[in-house]
Formats: structure tokens, sequence, C-alpha cells
């Protein structure tokens, strides 16, 4: 029999959700003990910090600002009398980076947990009868942990389709992604979301054909459809080939390429490319952590079944994170992850998901928080806008990026700010302004009140708050 540990808290997951729940518990004086199954390049040694810091937000980050910078060298600096002749990416020392990036995270999350006396596990976690986690640990010393509490953070996995299995050479997720050692001269990428796009940039712009296949028939349907549009105008001058309303039934590995067909509605289509990157959403990885005894339930979609403060209705077990309902985002699991802790030591934890910021980091970026257009009118609710051009904004003139725009919506008796949607240079700063603004249940008078820096981008957002009553001083 494993030996037991009696624990305050045990988080089954090390990700943004798991391993920032584990430190606010520590810091609320709890004995914390965090499981985690991932095994990081390094060997397979433990690397804290879930999918986010291993093989999402962080490496996708470090990949998109290479990119980003080749590309301005190759495309952009002409305008600013710089040339740089045969200039030139080594894709493995781009990985490379990536790499130590990572692992210096890694090492920064151990560190964390170093510091307020979490006790890490490497190995997988499973919840059975009594807030009992077995861990069958990577080095074979299996542990059993008690937790008067426990937190169900193990986040979640890419959706493979039956007919494209990940066999990460060709046909990629969101890992194989990352790791390309060349540039492949065609990449086929499966869905236009967060993942498809950024993924589809970074490739792109070190020179791939990238042709994007969207079953859907509207381009970011979760985004407001200005912001929508401005963003796909920007993304075919970039070369992205973004197929919409096409459905794949199709993908077979021939001789070192990927042969696609494909529905664009009308007729069946092919296409072959070298890679294809699968990236039509994620599930929760919930295999193997619920044993039969544990009484936690999953919804009829996969996740965990939890209520609103995040309990799952069994005494003493929470679910946070992509494992969960509410939008797949890092910094969701993270408040969730705070707000669970803090409930779990009796004070008032909170979620607000209407101030949850969502962003795309593509060139141009995408953020929005709140409602948008469409979603007020479903819900019968009258509003007002204001929008404001960066072309019409010094700085972003200054800076060569004037594509996109600011867009606030107030609502039309009471002023108070409902959403706001940015498209454009730093946008993923700016949208920060509406999310503090919506908390504090600011007014867009509120925010056009405020004195702005000049020259700013964020010009553009109090330029934008001041058009909602029609008197943005720089627009025509
Ligand atoms: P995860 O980060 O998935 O962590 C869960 C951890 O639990 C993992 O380490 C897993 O190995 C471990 N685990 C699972 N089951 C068990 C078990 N039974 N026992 C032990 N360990 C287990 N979000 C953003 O907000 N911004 C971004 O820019 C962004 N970019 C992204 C880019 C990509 C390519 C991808 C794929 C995702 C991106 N996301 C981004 C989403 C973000 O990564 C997730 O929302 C976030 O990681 C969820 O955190 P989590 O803690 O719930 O789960």
């Amino acid at each position: 029999m494993s030996e037991q540990h009696n624990f305050d808290l045990v988080v089954i997951g090390g990700g943004p959700g798991g391993y920032v729940a584990a430190i606010r518990a520590a810091q609320l004086g709890m004995k914390v003990a965090c499981v985690d199954a991932f095994k990081g390049k390094d060997g397979g040694k433990m690397a804290l910090g879930g999918t986010c810091l291993n093989v999402g937000c962080i490496p996708s980050k470090a990949m998109l600002d290479s990119s980003r910078q080749f590309h301005n060298l190759t495309h952009m600096f002409g305008d600013h009398g710089i040339t740089a002749d045969n200039a030139k990416i080594d894709v493995k020392t781009m990985v490379g980076r990536k790499d130590k990036i990572v692992k210096q995270f890694n090492g920064g999350v151990a560190g964390l947990f170093k510091a307020n006396k979490v006790t890490a596990f490497h190995g997988f976690g499973s919840l059975h009868k009594g807030n009992v986690v077995k861990v069958k640990a990577h080095d074979g010393k299996d542990v059993e942990l008690k937790g008067t509490n426990v937190i169900l953070a193990a986040g979640s996995v890419s959706i493979e389709l039956p007919f494209a299995k990940y066999d990460q050479k060709h046909i990629v997720d969101n890992i194989g992604v990352l790791d390309f050692e060349s540039t492949p001269k065609r990449l086929g990428v499966i869905g236009a979301g967060v993942v498809g796009l950024e993924m589809g940039s970074v490739w792109r712009r070190l020179g791939a054909e990238v042709t994007i296949l969207e079953a859907l028939p509207d381009f970011l349907a979760a985004a407001d459809a200005d912001v929508a549009k401005v963003a796909m105008k920007e993304f075919k001058k970039q070369g992205l080939d973004i197929k919409l309303g096409c459905k794949v039934s199709k993908a077979e590995v021939k001789k070192n390429e990927v042969h696609l067909t494909y529905s664009d509605g009308k007729d069946d289509q092919k296409l072959v490319v070298d890679k294809l990157l699968v990236a039509v959403g994620r599930r929760a990885a919930t295999e193997g952590l619920l044993g039969e005894d544990c009484g936690v339930k999953l919804t009829d979609r996969g996740f965990i079944e939890v209520d609103e403060h995040c309990h799952t209705g069994v005494d003493g077990v929470w679910a946070i994170g992509d494992c969960v309902r509410g939008p797949m985002l890092a910094h969701k699991a993270s408040e969730e992850g705070i707000a669970v802790a803090e409930m779990i030591a009796g004070l008032p934890g909170h979620i607000d998901f209407n101030t949850v910021p969502w962003v795309i980091y593509t060139e141009p970026e995408l953020a929005w928080v709140g409602q948008t257009e469409k979603q007020l009118k479903e819900a019968g609710i009258e509003y007002k806008v204001g929008t404001f051009p960066f072309a019409a904004i010094g700085r972003a003139v200054a800076m060569n990026e004037t594509a996109g725009m600011v867009k606030v919506i107030a609502h039309a008796e009471t002023d108070r700010i409902l959403g706001m949607h940015l498209v454009g240079p730093n946008v993923s700063e700016l949208v920060h302004e509406g999310v503090v603004a919506m908390e504090f249940k600011g007014s867009a008078e509120d925010l056009a009140r405020i004195c702005h820096a000049h020259p700013t981008l964020s010009e553009a957002v109090h330029e934008a708050a001041l058009a909602v009553d029609k008197r943005a001083i720089h627009k025509q």
C-alpha cells in the first residue's frame, strides 16, 4: 500500500489555475500539495506551469515575437530607411529561445512553490472517495494524499479529429506546431480560432504558404463584427488564406505530404500541404482523473460539473480553469484558483466573468471585454457606440501601425460601459482600460473625462469614449 500524507489542500494540475490556487492557499496558511503530470522537454523532468507555460500562452508568444521581428526586418523596416540584405531566420535557434523561456518560468514556478512551502508531486493524480488523491508517480514512488479540500485543475487537451490523428510530425496539435525544425513550405490549419490564427501567423511570417480552413461561415463569430472585419482584411493582406464555410472530411499522409479533402459548401476540394495543424478546440482533460467512487460528475460536454463558486457538489471538492465551464483562458483559470483558495479560507472569493478580457495576439491584435453589439441586440438592451480609428492617432502613425480601431459600447440611458472592442497595435494592453472601467461600473463619460497622455495609443480609447457622445475631437 502507498504511503499516505495529509494536507489541508491537494491540487491536481500545476497550470495557471492549479499553481496559482496552491500558492494563494499557502499564503493563507494552508498546508498544500500540488500534483502535476507534465513532463518537460528537458529529459521529462517536472515542468510546472501547465499548458499555458509549456505548450500554450508563453511559447506561442515567444514565437510570435521572433517571427514578428523577422517580418518587420524583411517587410516593414524599409520605410524607416533600414535595410538588411539576405536576412535569414534559423528556426532551430528560434525554437531553442522559446524552450529557454519556458524552462526559465518552469524554474520560476518551482521557486515560488519552495518559497511558499507548497509540496509538488510529479505524477498522475486521480480523485477517490473521502478526498483521497492517488498519485501514480513518474519516479515509481506512488503516494496517497488526503486533502481536507481538493481542487481539480486538470486543464484541457486539443480535440483530435477521427480522420486526422496526431503523429506530431505531419499532423500536429498545439504541441507539435511549436517544434517544427524548419519553416514548412505549405502549412494547412483546420480551425480559424485563436490557436489557428496565432500559429498560422507565426509560420506565415517566416515564409510558409498558410491555408486556414474554417467550418463556420462567419469569421471570429465570438468577436465584435467590425473588429473581426478589420482583422480579416489585414490577415488577407499578410497572405493568410482563410477559407470560411469549409468542412474537412479527410486528411491522409502520403510521402511527406498531407492530402486534405474538404467541402466548400458546393463541391469537394483538395488541398496538399507539408504540415497540418488541427486547432478545432480543446476538451477537458478528465481521462483517468475521477475514480468511480469520487462522486464528481461531468456535464454532457465533458466538463467537470461545478456551481458558480466552482464547487463540485462533493464536500471539499472544487474544480477550476479549462476543465470547467467558461472561457478557456489562463487568467480566468488563475482568478478561479485565487477565488477558490480564498473561499476555502472563509474569505469572499469573487469571479466576474463579464469583465474577463479576451485577446488574440496576431498582427493587428484583437482584444475585447464585455458584450458585443450582437449580444446586446439579442438581449434587447438599448446601447450607444463610439468608435475611433488608429489611423487618426499620432503615435500609431509614428509607429506605422494604423490599421484598426477602438469601439466603446455604453448603455443608452445610464451611459454605463457594456463592452470595449479593439483591433490594432498593443490592444492586448489597452483593453485593460475597459476592464478597469467596467469593474468600477464606470460610464463612457467617466472614461471621456480622464486625461490621457499624448501621444499614446490610449488616446484612441479616450476618443472612442468621447465619440459615444459624438464629441470626439480628432474625428471628422
Ligand atoms: P492547464 O494549463 O492545461 O494545466 C493543467 C495541468 O494539469 C497540466 O500540466 C496537466 O499536465 C496537468 N494534469 C492534467 N490531468 C492531471 C492529472 N490527472 N494528474 C496530474 N496532473 C494532471 N490563454 C490565455 O489566456 N492567453 C493566451 O495567450 C493563450 N494562448 C494559448 C496558446 C495555445 C497554443 C494554447 C493551446 C492555449 C492558449 N491559452 C491561452 C489557453 C491557456 O493555455 C489555458 O486556458 C490555461 O492553460 C488553462 O489553465 P489550467 O490551469 O486550467 O490548465
